[in-house]
Protein backbone atom coordinates (compact mmCIF):
# COMPACT_ATOMS: atom_id res chain seq x y z
CA UNK A 1 0.00 0.00 0.00
CA UNK A 2 1.24 3.37 -1.02
CA UNK A 3 1.52 5.74 1.91
CA UNK A 4 -0.22 8.68 2.34
CA UNK A 5 -1.30 11.98 4.08
CA UNK A 6 -4.22 12.16 6.36
CA UNK A 7 -7.24 13.07 4.94
CA UNK A 8 -8.01 16.57 6.04
CA UNK A 9 -4.43 17.02 6.38
CA UNK A 10 -2.29 18.75 4.31
CA UNK A 11 1.36 19.97 3.06
CA UNK A 12 2.64 23.39 2.76
CA UNK A 13 4.83 22.90 -0.30
CA UNK A 14 8.31 24.90 -0.67
CA UNK A 15 6.28 26.87 -3.88
CA UNK A 16 3.51 28.32 -1.70
CA UNK A 17 5.68 28.39 2.02
CA UNK A 18 6.83 31.91 1.04
CA UNK A 19 2.99 33.49 0.69
CA UNK A 20 2.77 31.81 4.24
CA UNK A 21 5.92 33.68 5.11
CA UNK A 22 4.72 36.87 3.81
CA UNK A 23 1.42 36.62 6.11
CA UNK A 24 3.22 35.25 9.48
CA UNK A 25 5.96 38.11 9.21
CA UNK A 26 3.12 40.53 8.72
CA UNK A 27 1.56 39.12 11.99
CA UNK A 28 4.79 39.28 13.55
CA UNK A 29 5.74 42.48 12.90
CA UNK A 30 2.60 44.18 13.16
CA UNK A 31 1.87 42.38 16.54
CA UNK A 32 5.52 43.10 17.75
CA UNK A 33 4.69 47.03 17.30
CA UNK A 34 1.58 46.35 19.14
CA UNK A 35 3.77 45.23 22.32
CA UNK A 36 2.63 41.73 22.01
CA UNK A 37 4.91 38.71 22.36
CA UNK A 38 4.83 35.11 20.84
CA UNK A 39 3.96 32.34 23.38
CA UNK A 40 4.50 28.53 22.21
CA UNK A 41 2.21 26.43 24.12
CA UNK A 42 2.16 22.25 23.31
CA UNK A 43 -0.43 21.10 20.91
CA UNK A 44 -1.45 18.20 23.72
CA UNK A 45 -3.42 19.56 26.57
CA UNK A 46 -5.64 17.28 29.29
CA UNK A 47 -9.13 17.05 27.77
CA UNK A 48 -10.21 18.56 30.64
CA UNK A 49 -8.78 22.05 29.14
CA UNK A 50 -10.92 22.23 26.35
CA UNK A 51 -13.88 20.96 28.07
CA UNK A 52 -14.02 23.57 30.55
CA UNK A 53 -12.86 26.47 28.21
CA UNK A 54 -15.23 25.28 25.23
CA UNK A 55 -17.80 24.28 27.26
CA UNK A 56 -19.04 20.51 27.07
CA UNK A 57 -21.97 20.95 24.50
CA UNK A 58 -20.20 22.53 22.12
CA UNK A 59 -19.94 21.08 18.82
CA UNK A 60 -16.21 21.45 19.20
CA UNK A 61 -15.93 18.99 22.21
CA UNK A 62 -18.95 16.98 21.67
CA UNK A 63 -18.55 15.82 18.00
CA UNK A 64 -14.24 17.25 17.11
CA UNK A 65 -11.78 16.94 19.52
CA UNK A 66 -9.10 14.16 18.76
CA UNK A 67 -9.00 12.87 22.34
CA UNK A 68 -7.30 9.70 23.44
CA UNK A 69 -6.11 8.00 26.28
CA UNK A 70 -1.98 8.26 27.39
CA UNK A 71 -0.77 5.51 28.56
CA UNK A 72 -1.43 5.93 32.13
CA UNK A 73 -5.16 6.06 31.33
CA UNK A 74 -5.27 9.70 31.17
CA UNK A 75 -7.41 12.17 29.04
CA UNK A 76 -5.36 13.89 26.09
CA UNK A 77 -6.79 15.94 23.38
CA UNK A 78 -4.67 17.27 20.81
CA UNK A 79 -5.81 21.68 20.65
CA UNK A 80 -8.63 22.61 18.86
CA UNK A 81 -7.89 26.02 19.03
CA UNK A 82 -5.18 28.20 21.01
CA UNK A 83 -6.83 30.34 23.58
CA UNK A 84 -7.43 27.51 26.19
CA UNK A 85 -3.81 26.73 26.53
CA UNK A 86 -2.36 30.12 26.44
CA UNK A 87 -4.75 31.28 29.18
CA UNK A 88 -3.65 27.46 31.24
CA UNK A 89 -0.22 28.91 30.71
CA UNK A 90 -1.32 32.02 31.95
CA UNK A 91 -2.82 30.74 34.86
CA UNK A 92 0.25 28.14 35.25
CA UNK A 93 2.65 30.76 35.08
CA UNK A 94 1.14 33.23 37.45
CA UNK A 95 1.60 35.80 34.15
CA UNK A 96 -0.75 37.86 36.42
CA UNK A 97 1.72 38.12 39.37
CA UNK A 98 4.34 39.79 37.29
CA UNK A 99 2.44 42.22 35.27
CA UNK A 100 -1.00 43.81 35.07
CA UNK A 101 -1.22 43.20 31.28
CA UNK A 102 -0.36 40.12 29.17
CA UNK A 103 0.27 40.39 25.19
CA UNK A 104 0.50 37.35 24.13
CA UNK A 105 0.44 35.81 20.74
CA UNK A 106 0.61 32.19 19.31
CA UNK A 107 0.59 30.20 15.78
CA UNK A 108 0.77 26.81 14.90
CA UNK A 109 -1.69 23.77 13.98
CA UNK A 110 -5.03 23.42 15.55
CA UNK A 111 -6.89 19.54 15.19
CA UNK A 112 -10.79 19.45 14.99
CA UNK A 113 -12.21 16.27 13.10
CA UNK A 114 -14.53 18.47 11.02
CA UNK A 115 -16.29 17.44 7.17
CA UNK A 116 -12.83 18.76 5.24
CA UNK A 117 -14.00 21.58 2.50
CA UNK A 118 -12.21 23.90 0.25
CA UNK A 119 -9.99 26.10 3.16
CA UNK A 120 -11.17 23.77 5.95
CA UNK A 121 -8.80 21.04 6.97
CA UNK A 122 -8.88 19.24 10.08
CA UNK A 123 -5.32 19.71 11.14
CA UNK A 124 -5.04 23.51 10.35
CA UNK A 125 -2.64 26.71 10.88
CA UNK A 126 -3.85 29.41 13.15
CA UNK A 127 -2.01 32.73 14.35
CA UNK A 128 -4.28 34.67 17.33
CA UNK A 129 -3.56 37.14 19.88
CA UNK A 130 -4.95 37.36 23.20
CA UNK A 131 -4.94 40.76 25.55
CA UNK A 132 -5.16 39.47 30.01
CA UNK A 133 -5.58 41.92 31.80
CA UNK A 134 -7.09 45.45 31.06
CA UNK A 135 -10.67 45.42 31.00
CA UNK A 136 -11.14 49.27 29.36
CA UNK A 137 -12.76 49.11 26.17
CA UNK A 138 -9.67 50.91 25.16
CA UNK A 139 -7.95 47.56 25.01
CA UNK A 140 -10.87 46.05 23.14
CA UNK A 141 -10.26 48.65 20.17
CA UNK A 142 -6.18 48.11 20.37
CA UNK A 143 -6.60 44.64 19.47
CA UNK A 144 -9.19 44.86 16.78
CA UNK A 145 -6.94 47.98 15.18
CA UNK A 146 -3.74 45.39 15.35
CA UNK A 147 -5.98 42.77 13.53
CA UNK A 148 -7.23 45.30 10.95
CA UNK A 149 -3.39 46.85 10.74
CA UNK A 150 -2.39 42.87 9.43
CA UNK A 151 -5.39 42.41 7.00
CA UNK A 152 -3.92 45.75 5.64
CA UNK A 153 -0.49 44.68 5.65
CA UNK A 154 -1.52 41.41 3.79
CA UNK A 155 -3.19 43.42 1.26
CA UNK A 156 -6.68 42.10 2.45
CA UNK A 157 -8.64 44.84 3.29
CA UNK A 158 -10.50 45.09 -0.01
CA UNK A 159 -11.80 41.76 0.77
CA UNK A 160 -13.33 41.92 4.31
CA UNK A 161 -15.69 43.34 6.74
CA UNK A 162 -15.48 43.76 9.84
CA UNK A 163 -18.53 43.05 12.06
CA UNK A 164 -18.53 44.12 15.76
CA UNK A 165 -21.25 43.93 18.62
CA UNK A 166 -22.23 43.64 22.16
CA UNK A 167 -22.74 40.36 23.80
CA UNK A 168 -23.37 42.18 27.70
CA UNK A 169 -22.31 41.06 30.55
CA UNK A 170 -23.85 39.09 33.80
CA UNK A 171 -26.02 42.22 34.32
CA UNK A 172 -27.86 42.04 31.19
CA UNK A 173 -27.99 39.18 29.36
CA UNK A 174 -29.65 36.97 31.76
CA UNK A 175 -32.78 39.33 31.32
CA UNK A 176 -32.22 39.27 27.23
CA UNK A 177 -32.54 35.31 26.96
CA UNK A 178 -35.90 35.24 28.97
CA UNK A 179 -36.96 38.07 26.14
CA UNK A 180 -35.22 35.71 23.46
CA UNK A 181 -37.37 32.55 24.96
CA UNK A 182 -40.39 34.77 24.96
CA UNK A 183 -40.32 35.60 21.46
CA UNK A 184 -38.85 32.00 20.03
CA UNK A 185 -41.57 29.63 22.39
CA UNK A 186 -44.42 30.78 20.43
CA UNK A 187 -42.82 29.85 17.08
CA UNK A 188 -41.18 26.67 19.16
CA UNK A 189 -42.33 24.04 16.10
CA UNK A 190 -40.86 26.03 13.18
CA UNK A 191 -37.56 26.41 14.27
CA UNK A 192 -34.76 23.24 13.33
CA UNK A 193 -34.49 20.27 16.24
CA UNK A 194 -31.11 21.65 17.16
CA UNK A 195 -32.63 25.17 17.90
CA UNK A 196 -35.59 23.67 19.86
CA UNK A 197 -32.97 21.99 21.97
CA UNK A 198 -31.27 25.61 22.34
CA UNK A 199 -34.14 27.53 23.34
CA UNK A 200 -33.74 26.50 27.06
CA UNK A 201 -30.33 25.93 27.59
CA UNK A 202 -28.76 28.48 24.88
CA UNK A 203 -31.60 30.56 23.44
CA UNK A 204 -28.72 32.96 21.87
CA UNK A 205 -27.40 30.08 19.56
CA UNK A 206 -30.37 30.68 17.81
CA UNK A 207 -29.58 34.16 16.06
CA UNK A 208 -26.82 32.38 14.62
CA UNK A 209 -28.42 29.48 13.03
CA UNK A 210 -27.63 28.48 9.41
CA UNK A 211 -30.96 27.13 8.75
CA UNK A 212 -33.05 28.89 6.14
CA UNK A 213 -36.65 28.88 8.68
CA UNK A 214 -34.65 29.85 11.75
CA UNK A 215 -32.86 32.69 9.81
CA UNK A 216 -35.71 34.00 8.94
CA UNK A 217 -37.57 34.06 12.47
CA UNK A 218 -34.57 35.48 13.95
CA UNK A 219 -34.58 38.38 11.78
CA UNK A 220 -37.24 39.55 13.92
CA UNK A 221 -36.21 38.65 17.37
CA UNK A 222 -35.12 41.55 20.22
CA UNK A 223 -31.48 42.46 19.96
CA UNK A 224 -29.06 42.54 22.53
CA UNK A 225 -28.13 45.95 21.70
CA UNK A 226 -31.15 47.64 22.87
CA UNK A 227 -31.01 45.30 25.55
CA UNK A 228 -27.32 46.20 27.40
CA UNK A 229 -27.04 47.64 30.35
CA UNK A 230 -25.46 51.56 30.74
CA UNK A 231 -22.53 50.04 31.65
CA UNK A 232 -22.28 47.94 28.62
CA UNK A 233 -23.52 50.74 26.58
CA UNK A 234 -20.79 52.80 27.17
CA UNK A 235 -18.18 50.14 26.74
CA UNK A 236 -19.71 49.90 23.50
CA UNK A 237 -19.69 53.24 22.13
CA UNK A 238 -16.03 53.56 23.19
CA UNK A 239 -14.62 51.02 21.35
CA UNK A 240 -16.67 52.15 18.06
CA UNK A 241 -15.28 55.75 19.12
CA UNK A 242 -11.73 54.48 19.30
CA UNK A 243 -12.05 52.36 15.84
CA UNK A 244 -13.45 55.36 14.03
CA UNK A 245 -11.07 57.78 15.36
CA UNK A 246 -7.99 55.73 13.72
CA UNK A 247 -10.21 55.16 10.93
CA UNK A 248 -11.04 51.24 11.00
CA UNK A 249 -13.75 50.86 9.31
CA UNK A 250 -17.12 48.40 11.09
CA UNK A 251 -20.54 47.70 10.64
CA UNK A 252 -22.67 46.33 13.28
CA UNK A 253 -24.00 43.24 13.14
CA UNK A 254 -26.09 42.43 16.28
CA UNK A 255 -26.18 38.29 15.72
CA UNK A 256 -22.58 37.49 16.34
CA UNK A 257 -22.64 35.47 18.98
CA UNK A 258 -21.18 33.25 20.92
CA UNK A 259 -22.07 30.08 22.42
CA UNK A 260 -20.72 29.95 26.02
CA UNK A 261 -21.16 32.53 29.77
CA UNK A 262 -18.03 33.82 29.99
CA UNK A 263 -18.06 35.90 26.67
CA UNK A 264 -18.10 39.15 27.58
CA UNK A 265 -19.24 42.29 25.76
CA UNK A 266 -17.21 43.18 22.56
CA UNK A 267 -17.74 40.02 19.78
CA UNK A 268 -16.40 41.15 16.15
CA UNK A 269 -15.65 39.25 13.06
CA UNK A 270 -13.62 39.84 9.96
CA UNK A 271 -15.55 38.24 7.31
CA UNK A 272 -15.62 37.99 3.12
CA UNK A 273 -17.54 37.08 0.74
CA UNK A 274 -14.89 35.34 -1.73
CA UNK A 275 -14.70 32.06 -0.11
CA UNK A 276 -18.44 30.45 -0.18
CA UNK A 277 -20.81 29.87 2.89
CA UNK A 278 -17.88 29.54 4.96
CA UNK A 279 -17.42 33.56 5.44
CA UNK A 280 -15.46 34.07 8.25
CA UNK A 281 -11.65 34.63 8.17
CA UNK A 282 -11.32 35.70 11.85
CA UNK A 283 -12.80 35.82 14.91
CA UNK A 284 -12.89 36.94 19.11
CA UNK A 285 -14.10 39.12 21.44
CA UNK A 286 -13.78 39.64 25.28
CA UNK A 287 -13.95 36.59 27.53
CA UNK A 288 -13.65 38.21 31.01
CA UNK A 289 -14.50 34.97 33.07
CA UNK A 290 -12.26 32.59 31.11
CA UNK A 291 -9.11 32.96 33.31
CA UNK A 292 -11.60 32.14 36.24
CA UNK A 293 -13.14 29.64 34.68
CA UNK A 294 -9.61 27.69 33.90
CA UNK A 295 -9.36 27.93 37.96
CA UNK A 296 -7.01 31.53 37.70
CA UNK A 297 -7.98 34.54 39.37
CA UNK A 298 -10.98 37.27 38.00
CA UNK A 299 -9.04 38.93 35.29
CA UNK A 300 -10.35 40.37 32.21
CA UNK A 301 -9.30 39.32 28.69
CA UNK A 302 -10.29 40.43 24.76
CA UNK A 303 -8.69 37.81 21.85
CA UNK A 304 -8.80 36.92 18.91
CA UNK A 305 -8.03 33.74 16.27
CA UNK A 306 -7.47 33.89 12.37
CA UNK A 307 -7.63 30.57 9.80
CA UNK A 308 -3.96 30.91 7.89
CA UNK A 309 -5.70 28.49 5.05
CA UNK A 310 -8.26 30.66 4.42
CA UNK A 311 -5.94 33.81 4.48
CA UNK A 312 -3.89 31.98 2.17
CA UNK A 313 -6.31 31.26 -0.80
CA UNK A 314 -7.70 35.26 -0.40
CA UNK A 315 -4.25 36.40 -0.42
CA UNK A 316 -3.94 34.72 -3.69
CA UNK A 317 -6.62 36.87 -5.12
CA UNK A 318 -4.85 40.05 -3.64
CA UNK A 319 -1.23 38.86 -5.19
CA UNK A 320 -1.42 36.41 -7.65
CA UNK A 321 1.74 36.26 -8.84
CA UNK A 322 2.96 34.97 -5.34
CA UNK A 323 6.53 35.13 -3.92
CA UNK A 324 8.68 33.13 -6.19
CA UNK A 325 12.22 32.39 -4.76
CA UNK A 326 14.71 33.96 -6.44
CA UNK A 327 18.77 33.06 -6.77
CA UNK A 328 20.69 36.08 -7.08
CA UNK A 329 23.33 34.57 -8.42
CA UNK A 330 24.25 31.16 -10.53
CA UNK A 331 27.56 30.14 -10.75
CA UNK A 332 28.29 28.05 -14.16
CA UNK A 333 31.51 26.11 -14.08
CA UNK A 334 33.01 24.18 -17.05
CA UNK A 335 35.84 21.83 -16.00
CA UNK A 336 37.07 20.46 -12.52
CA UNK A 337 39.51 23.44 -12.25
CA UNK A 338 36.91 25.35 -12.66
CA UNK A 339 34.15 23.65 -10.50
CA UNK A 340 36.68 23.86 -7.52
CA UNK A 341 37.23 27.24 -8.38
CA UNK A 342 33.80 27.95 -7.72
CA UNK A 343 33.03 26.70 -4.60
CA UNK A 344 34.35 28.79 -3.05
CA UNK A 345 33.09 31.80 -4.53
CA UNK A 346 30.11 29.88 -4.14
CA UNK A 347 30.38 30.35 -0.57
CA UNK A 348 31.99 33.92 0.23
CA UNK A 349 29.04 35.23 -1.82
CA UNK A 350 26.52 33.59 0.89
CA UNK A 351 28.86 34.72 3.15
CA UNK A 352 27.82 38.46 2.46
CA UNK A 353 24.22 37.27 2.27
CA UNK A 354 24.02 36.83 -1.85
CA UNK A 355 21.96 33.61 -2.45
CA UNK A 356 23.54 31.54 -4.85
CA UNK A 357 23.48 28.53 -6.97
CA UNK A 358 25.69 25.89 -9.04
CA UNK A 359 25.63 22.30 -9.79
CA UNK A 360 27.79 19.87 -8.21
CA UNK A 361 28.73 17.87 -11.08
CA UNK A 362 30.08 18.34 -14.44
CA UNK A 363 27.12 19.29 -16.76
CA UNK A 364 26.55 21.29 -19.86
CA UNK A 365 27.27 24.89 -20.12
CA UNK A 366 23.29 24.94 -22.10
CA UNK A 367 21.87 22.67 -19.05
CA UNK A 368 23.64 25.11 -16.48
CA UNK A 369 21.89 28.11 -17.64
CA UNK A 370 18.48 26.56 -18.30
CA UNK A 371 18.88 25.98 -14.73
CA UNK A 372 19.77 29.31 -13.91
CA UNK A 373 16.88 30.77 -15.80
CA UNK A 374 14.20 28.36 -13.89
CA UNK A 375 15.77 29.84 -10.82
CA UNK A 376 15.26 33.00 -11.98
CA UNK A 377 18.66 33.85 -10.98
CA UNK A 378 19.60 38.22 -11.57
CA UNK A 379 23.07 37.54 -12.71
CA UNK A 380 25.31 34.35 -13.85
CA UNK A 381 29.10 33.74 -13.24
CA UNK A 382 30.32 31.79 -15.55
CA UNK A 383 33.85 30.22 -15.21
CA UNK A 384 35.35 28.18 -17.91
CA UNK A 385 38.63 26.83 -18.49
CA UNK A 386 39.67 30.40 -20.64
CA UNK A 387 38.80 32.21 -17.64
CA UNK A 388 40.40 30.69 -15.43
CA UNK A 389 43.50 31.26 -16.69
CA UNK A 390 42.09 34.83 -17.50
CA UNK A 391 41.83 34.79 -13.81
CA UNK A 392 38.72 36.17 -14.52
CA UNK A 393 34.88 35.11 -14.16
CA UNK A 394 32.19 36.23 -17.19
CA UNK A 395 29.57 37.66 -15.14
CA UNK A 396 26.33 38.17 -17.25
CA UNK A 397 23.13 40.11 -16.19
CA UNK A 398 20.73 38.32 -16.85
CA UNK A 399 17.84 40.71 -17.41
CA UNK A 400 20.18 42.89 -19.50
CA UNK A 401 21.92 39.87 -21.36
CA UNK A 402 25.21 41.99 -21.26
CA UNK A 403 28.08 40.49 -20.24
CA UNK A 404 31.48 41.77 -18.63
CA UNK A 405 35.00 40.16 -17.75
CA UNK A 406 35.78 40.63 -13.79
CA UNK A 407 38.84 39.46 -11.76
CA UNK A 408 37.98 36.55 -10.12
CA UNK A 409 39.03 38.39 -6.25
CA UNK A 410 37.27 41.72 -7.32
CA UNK A 411 33.77 39.49 -8.72
CA UNK A 412 32.36 39.71 -4.64
CA UNK A 413 33.21 43.48 -4.30
CA UNK A 414 31.91 44.31 -7.80
CA UNK A 415 28.09 42.52 -7.28
CA UNK A 416 27.81 44.30 -4.37
CA UNK A 417 28.73 47.53 -5.81
CA UNK A 418 26.44 46.79 -8.48
CA UNK A 419 23.86 45.97 -6.23
CA UNK A 420 23.79 48.64 -3.79
ZN1 LIG B 1 -31.91 26.35 13.85
ZN1 LIG C 1 -24.42 44.84 30.80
Amino acid sequence: MKIKSIRGFHDILPESIRRWHFIEDAARRIFELYGFSEIRIPVLEFTDVFARSLGTTTDIVEKEMYTFEDRDGSSLTLRPEGTAGVVRAYIEDSMHAKSGISKLYYTGMMFRHERPQKGRFRGFYQIGAELIGPQEPASDAELVTMLWRFFEETELTQFLELEISSLGDQNCRPQYKEKLVEYFTPQKNDLCENCQRRLQANPLRILDCKEKKCKEIAAEAPSMLDNLCQECENHFNAVKENLTAVGVPFVINPKIVRGLDYYTRTVFEVTTQELGSQNAVAAGGRYDGLVEELGGPDIAAVGFAMGIERIVLLQEKAIPKGFPKKVDVFIAHLGDEARKAAFPLAIELRQKDVSVEMDYGNKSLKSQMKRADKLGAGFTFILGEEELEKGVVKVRNMNESSEEDIKINEVVDAYQKFKS
